[in-house]
């Protein structure tokens, strides 16, 4: 092996920063870091849940009632009766109270 043109090898693993667990894995940076990971994915667990580290649920859910709200006003200015009451959680709806 030719000296002095060979980056570190770290075997420092890889960990997810979602369920904590530390993969052994050899690498020449330092310091990685997954969202998700094999033993935490929904897939490979059969729990059916949503996995959310960047809170793009949240960010969904606020356009999703904003949305909800300007139609029923709109509705409520036009006069119609037959409005729909905005939703209180889609996601209680789809995936009960444990969501
Ligand atoms: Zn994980």
């Amino acid at each position: 092996m030719k000296q002095g043109i060979h980056p570190n090898y770290n075997s420092d693993g890889i960990v997810c920063t979602t369920c904590g667990t530390r993969w052994m894995i050899g690498s020449t940076r330092t310091g990685l870091r997954v969202e998700i990971c094999a033993n935490c994915h929904p897939f490979y667990t059969g729990e059916q849940r949503i996995v959310d580290t960047a809170g793009q649920v949240d960010r969904f859910m606020k356009r999703l009632s904003a949305s909800q709200n300007r139609q029923a006003a709109i509705e409520k200015q036009r006069g119609t009766k037959s409005a729909p009451e905005p939703k209180k959680s889609l996601l209680k709806e789809l995936y009960g109270d444990d969501a």
